[in-house]
């Protein structure tokens, strides 16, 4: 395997944060909070203090564009100022108590920010949906739920009509609309700010009461409501910040995904502001893959966070048009990342991208932090927040080099970075855990230096004539081929093998005339080449584009199903 030490990137290397892998998962604790929590007052106002007494470095805490010239700075002072005014537009003109749910279906809007903090404010339990919902996914969310309030914008307030008399406990409308339009049964977020004042006590939140209500991605079924506590993320994802973002109050950080995700819970309140750092924010309503290099190589951004799919595409642009002046750290999460494409923008950034492995469920569960040496296609080590084991079905921890089950131990003491439960699915939640373990549904090794190398979903691991194939080691060996922009690797039936590899490809723009037969049998070469021959893909289908989650996940699961659903070929 290869072994990247991580003094080889040419440009700033030198972590911030981190000293070495033993020391940090050794010395490393959490901050011990036994009563009450709460991020907006014993984090962000800390941050506003230490801003006004002259400690911290002159840097926003927000800092929104549009691509359009609108900008947004604000700082930790500024936050808390137009945070407060909406706490008390909550608790005093929509009756919201402590405990309520709030539903927030916003784009990438400073106001979006600001209800995060206000519901923190006002002890109101968030739930971020999504701007792609339909009415349907929304009735849903809202009626599981039981959301008391819902904050939305004026396209997507007439989806919530269709359903809201359907939703009896919904009873506030909230819509941010920066033109004067009004709707009937709404009310209007700035007229509502206008009439409050920005002074609020921020309430007593016990740690472990519910903060959140996360969706997660739907890679594999209907995305499942996971409630984390106060303390979860707002202490568990220090580890986040600190060393797989290796972030201080002096960086920028720009992370792109979606505001229904927790991962920009992850990265661009929690992980971020704990460090003290600016959130840089770009509306981008859709990702453009120039507007993205156009962003990194205008503004001061020292930290970018984006998903595997995001870098495929980054990397299919001519980046030598563009330079990184201020970029140091890049850093990937939500799928694996082909070791090929981090070679790709090695070469254009002179950056490595270091991989964070975790879950809606946990903050991160493992990582390669800057500082630490990378074996590409590894998810590196496990996050000082866990006792990461390899176990089997039964929850037995397994020996080093031997493939099962990604486990958490739980017992006797349950992180509290773990989600708390599946909301309304206790069945669903009792089912994770096994022994003294809980269960990612992941299945990977452990090597004997300590990297974690993940192989796939436990549902997409390929049983071929009696070998387990992980698809993301095939889709790493095809990715090489010049003629490969993407991939996706799932079982076929076959009448002799039970089950064989078929891998479905888009090609890049130079292959797509080429003789497609030619192809097939040129690319199983390559593989049987490039790793060992029995993963070859015995099928091959070449497609415009991949089945993938609103998030940007490929969804095996739709392609295994297309398979399995048609009869056997025979051979
Ligand atoms: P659902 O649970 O609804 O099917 P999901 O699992 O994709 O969707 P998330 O919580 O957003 O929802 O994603 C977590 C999953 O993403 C992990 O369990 C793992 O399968 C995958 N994942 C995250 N990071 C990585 C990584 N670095 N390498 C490989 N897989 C990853
Ligand atoms: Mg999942």
């Amino acid at each position: 395997r290869i072994i990247i030490r991580d003094s080889h990137t040419h440009k700033a290397c030198h972590p911030k944060n981190f000293t070495d892998y033993d020391t940090i998962k050794h010395e490393f604790k959490f901050p011990q909070i036994s009563g009450h929590f709460n991020f907006a007052e014993d984090v962000l106002d800390k941050w506003a203090e230490k801003e006004k007494a002259g400690g911290r470095a002159p840097n926003p805490a927000l800092w929104w564009v549009d691509g359009q010239r609108r900008e947004v700075q604000w700082s930790f002072e500024e936050l808390g100022f137009h945070s407060r005014k909406l706490a008390n537009v909550f608790t005093e003109l929509c009756q919201l108590r402590q405990r309520d749910r709030v539903f927030l279906m916003l784009p990438r809007i400073p106001e979006w920010w600001l209800v995060n903090i206000a519901c923190l404010r006002t002890g109101t339990v968030l739930l971020p949906g999504t701007c792609q919902l339909t009415a349907r996914d929304i009735l849903h969310r809202l009626r599981t739920s039981g959301a008391k309030c819902v904050v939305t914008d004026e396209f997507l307030a007439p989806l919530v009509d269709e359903v809201a008399p359907q939703c009896p406990a919904l009873n506030c409308k909230i819509i941010v609309s920066h033109s004067n339009s009004r709707r009937d049964g709404w009310r209007n977020l700035q007229d509502l700010m206008s009439h409050v004042s920005s002074n609020h006590v921020c309430v007593k939140t016990p740690r472990d009461d519910p903060m959140s209500i996360f969706f997660t991605s739907g890679t594999t079924g209907s995305p499942k409501m996971t409630q984390h506590s106060q303390c979860s993320f707002g202490i568990g994802l220090t580890v986040n910040g600190k060393y797989w973002l290796d972030l201080t109050a002096r960086d920028v950080l720009w992370n792109t995904s979606d505001t229904g995700w927790a991962k920009t819970a992850w990265s661009s309140v929690y992980g971020a502001w704990i460090q003290g750092s600016c959130v840089f924010v770009h509306r981008m309503p859709r990702f453009d893959t120039s507007t993205v290099l156009e962003t990194l190589s205008k503004f001061p951004i020292t930290t970018f966070c984006t998903a595997p799919t995001a870098y495929r595409m980054l990397i299919q642009e001519d980046m030598s048009k563009y330079s990184f002046g201020s970029l140091q750290h890049c850093v990937c999460a939500g799928e694996p990342i082909n070791p090929e494409v981090m070679q790709k923008w090695k070469q254009a950034t002179g950056l490595h991208i270091y991989e964070g492995y975790g879950q809606t469920e946990t903050v991160l569960i493992a990582g390669t932090f800057k500082g630490m040496d990378i074996k590409p296609g590894s998810i590196g080590k496990a996050s000082p927040a866990y006792d990461v084991q390899i176990v089997d079905d039964e929850g037995t921890p397994l020996s080093k080099g031997t493939e099962g089950n990604i486990g958490i131990r739980v017992k006797p003491h349950k992180p509290f970075c773990l989600f708390t439960e599946y909301t309304g699915d206790p069945e669903k939640t009792a089912e994770c855990y096994r022994a003294d373990f809980y269960l990612t549904g992941d299945r990977g090794y452990m090597d004997e230096d300590g990297y974690l190398w993940f192989v796939g979903r436990a549902d997409d691991v390929i049983l071929s004539a009696g070998y387990r194939i992980g698809p993301f080691e095939v889709e790493n060996a095809l990715i090489e081929h010049e003629a490969v922009a993407e991939s996706a690797v799932v079982s076929s039936p076959d009448p002799i093998r039970g089950e064989v590899v078929k891998a479905f490809i888009v090609l890049t723009a130079e292959y797509e005339s080429h003789d497609k037969s030619q192809l097939v049998a040129d690319l199983q070469t390559h593989v049987k080449q490039v790793t060992a021959p029995y993963k070859y893909p015995r099928k091959i289908e070449f497609v415009e584009q991949l089945p993938k989650t609103i998030s940007g996940k490929i969804r095996r699961v739709e392609l295994r199903k297309r398979e399995w659903s048609t009869k056997p070929e025979a051979e």
